[in-house]
């Protein structure tokens, strides 16, 4: 059985990237802040050098590591495959990450794809009899994955074996195949999407959480050091509070600053004017809202005297698309206590009119 096409170029010797988000619907992220991989990230040789590979250097969500961790000990002490492990949350905050960790942890190898590249039944067939035994088998966006997949995955997960239909009409027959231990780590933004066969047969289901100041200034302390770049304490911060909780951001917002410093010859050491300078140019403000925050916010505060305005006619007003307003730009305002949702539409916070108070 034959695998698809495999792409190594570049990724450490454990990692496989066995397909790529190339069927994925998601739309091309426009925003410096946007959760979601740029195409560049995407095809992770921006981001490779800078994932933690073990453990330890996995900056915060302590639950998950301890969880994990004794996880992880307890599989190894008994000879045997990890559990299989869902992993949920919004883009950005380490599901990947965790996963390629977990495999380091384990001494396997982690082969990695997403659930719209696993269309044919023979695409997930051939990940799965290409596993050697305890692999790791990660699935982004698990919860798109289609019936027949999903159904193709219950007996693997549970009793390691595929149950296949080979041939067609009156020839066709049932062969069963017998897998290696492997396991299994779906990754998604959406838990509630899963089906709950599909959700029951995750021994281990973790969510992971926004990070704090002082995780997300950890995280870009050691993405300056690994490259290369002086911030004081005061720029580190900066950058740390501008991302919105999500390490993906962090990273990328340092390298859009890192970028300013060396045209403008300050990068021996950025402090945290430069900072500001740098994520001002691309609209970013100090608590990590947008022009298209802004935009949304002013609106409310200045054409409705704050709400509350129904999301059909914020959109319209806007020229945003509802859908794209609602999952893109709403969910951190909300999780700010910018915004709120009433059932007669969205209103603004006093935080907020303090915010565009002081903004302006
Ligand atoms: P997700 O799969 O949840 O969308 P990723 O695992 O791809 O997110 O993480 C995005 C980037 O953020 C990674 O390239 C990594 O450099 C960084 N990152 C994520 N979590 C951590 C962490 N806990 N510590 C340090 N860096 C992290």
């Amino acid at each position: 059985m034959r695998l698809p096409t495999l792409s190594r170029a570049g990724y450490p010797a454990r990692m496989a990237i066995v397909s790529s988000n190339a069927g994925s619907s998601k739309p091309r992220p426009e925003r410096v802040l946007d959760t979601q991989p740029t195409p560049e990230e995407a095809t992770v040789r921006v981001d490779e050098g800078l994932r933690p590979r073990k453990l330890a250097d996995y900056i915060g969500q302590t639950e998950l590591k301890q969880v994990l961790g004794i996880a992880v000990q307890a599989a190894q002490g008994r000879g045997e495959a990890l559990d299989h492990v869902l992993l949920y949350g919004p883009p950005g905050l380490g599901k990947t990450t965790m996963a390629l960790v977990l495999a380091e942890e384990l001494g396997v190898q982690c082969r990695i794809t997403s659930a719209p590249a696993l269309e044919r039944p023979r695409d997930i067939v051939g990940l799965l009899v290409n596993l050697q035994p305890r692999d790791l088998l990660f699935i982004d966006e698990i919860h798109r994955l289609n019936r027949v997949a999903e159904e193709l995955l219950y007996p693997a997960m549970e009793d390691r074996r595929l149950d296949l239909t080979v041939g067609k009409g009156s020839t066709a027959r049932s062969r069963t195949l017998d897998l290696p231990p492997f396991t299994l780590v779906g990754a998604t933004t959406r838990a509630g999407s899963l089906s709950s066969p599909l959700r029951d047969r995750f021994g281990l289901i973790q969510r992971l959480e926004f990070y704090s100041q002082q995780d997300l200034e950890a995280i870009v302390a050691r993405t300056a050091d690994l490259l290369q770049v002086s911030l004081t304490p005061e720029a580190c911060a900066g950058i740390a509070g501008s991302c919105r909780g999500t390490p993906r951001i962090a990273n990328r917002l340092l390298r859009r600053v890192r970028d300013v410093a060396s045209v403008q010859g300050q990068d021996e050491r950025i402090d945290a004017d430069l900072v500001t300078k740098a994520l001002s140019m691309h609209r970013v403000d100090h608590r990590g809202l947008d022009a298209a925050d802004r935009r949304l916010l002013t609106f409310l505060m200045e054409q409705h005297g704050g709400g509350p305005v129904g999301l059909e006619t914020l959109a319209a007003a806007l020229g945003e698309d509802p859908t794209t307003l609602e999952a893109v730009v709403e969910p951190f305002l909300l999780q700010q206590g910018l915004l709120v949702r009433t059932p007669r539409g969205r209103m603004l916070t006093d935080a907020a009119r303090i915010h565009l108070t002081e903004a302006a």
